[in-house]
């Protein structure tokens, strides 16, 4: 079995590590790249929201290296999500590509279904060996993600941020040459210490932005346009309201429950949106509205165009903004969006955000007349 996935930010880090440890043989797909999109906006349908447009990008980049095995995530819930992985079957089915697919998706009373399928992803009918390396599998995820927090931390703060660009780089093509949990959380330990070494100009404070939105153009550079790196160089750090390992925490390891977290982001949407619209629409309004309340000096939503849940919390967004007076901006994407448009927005945003920092300043410290 030759096991691929799609790329989903630092989520093939972790799989791929998974994935060798149980035994298989796995091609991870080449970075994102104008190829992988033009090949997937090719195939799909010309409405569907961009993720599934990059993953076909992804699955078919992955075929060609050889793979014959597809691991997809499905869902059920009020979104497209919920048939992604049948339009994705489908798709790959009519180009007459002929591999497996091995769909996990909640269980929809036959639980033992999708243990079935777990086992064959995993190549392996001991349930302990399986659950023992699920977790490993996510102590990496976790890494992976303080490793790219870290980076973002400094990369606006270095006296030359491109260093930090440099050394994320060269841990993405080195990704590919180690093998397993313990080789990857080596690499990963190896590059923040990396990181730590790069030099940081103490005089430089940093803008903070919150960024909301759907998860996949949140995790995944490609699609984001790099949204991080540019706004990092921009001097402004930025958190991200969801993460992969957020998202384990809070669906995989404490069970039926949610992670506190999570749940912290439900009770402050509540006098905006108190119910599910699919996706991270509630995550987004409850994100925004803790970003407000932490004093960040400004918030960037992220979406795909046509995605359901993020159009619905658009339209709450001006009366957040309103509320808690702090900017909030929405940044749309698809195949077509241009990167110098997109910079500019950025840049744009920003210089709004030192001015109003500036007058916030002036006003605590001149009189009040
Ligand atoms: S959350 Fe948005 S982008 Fe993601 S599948 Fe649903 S509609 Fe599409």
């Amino acid at each position: 079995m030759k096991l691929t996935f799609p790329h989903m930010g630092n989520t093939f880090i972790s799989a791929k590590a998974l994935m060798e440890d149980l035994g298989n043989e796995v091609i991870t797909p080449p970075k994102c790249s104008k190829k992988t999109l033009e090949i997937g906006t090719k195939y799909s349908p010309e409405t569907i929201c961009l993720p599934l447009k990059i993953n076909i990008g992804n699955y078919i980049e992955s075929i060609e290296k050889g793979a014959d095995t597809i691991l997809i995530t499905g869902s059920c819930g009020p979104c497209r999500f919920g048939f992604y992985s049948l339009v994705e079957q489908e798709i790959l089915r009519d180009l007459g590509y002929d591999v497996e697919i091995i769909t996990l998706d909640p269980p929809d009373g036959k639980p033992m279904e999708l243990v079935k399928r777990i086992m064959k992803a995993a190549n392996t009918k001991n349930l302990y060996k399986i659950v023992k390396n699920i977790v490993r599998g996510a102590k990496v995820l976790q890494a992976a993600d303080e490793l790219t927090d870290l980076a973002n931390k400094i990369r606006p703060v270095a006296i030359n941020g491109v260093e930090v660009d440099i050394i994320m780089d060269a841990f993405h093509s080195m990704i590919e040459l180690v093998y397993g949990v313990d080789e990857t959380l080596e690499l990963i330990e190896d590059t923040k210490l990396k990181i730590g070494k790069v030099k940081t100009d103490e005089k430089k404070v940093p803008l903070k932005i919150g960024i909301v939105g759907e998860i996949y153009t949140i995790i995944e550079p490609f699609a984001n346009l790099y949204v991080e790196r540019k706004l990092g160089h921009l001097g402004v750090h930025i958190d991200k309201s969801l993460t992969p390992s957020k998202w384990v925490k809070h669906h995989l390891l404490p069970g039926p429950f949610g992670s506190k977290e999570e749940k912290e982001k439900w009770e402050a949407a509540k006098p905006y949106l108190s119910t599910l619209v699919g996706g991270h629409g509630r995550e987004t309004i409850g994100s925004s509205v803790l970003y407000a309340k932490a004093n960040y000096d400004g918030i960037i939503q992220i979406l795909p165009l046509t995605c359901m849940p993020e159009i619905v919390a658009e339209s709450i967004l001006p009366t957040i903004q309103n509320d808690y007076n702090i900017p909030i901006m929405t940044l749309i994407v698809d195949e077509m969006t241009g990167e110098a448009g997109y910079l500019t927005r950025l840049e744009a945003f920003v210089d709004l955000l030192h001015r109003k920092k500036e007058e916030k300043n002036i006003a605590g410290v001149l009189p009040r007349s």
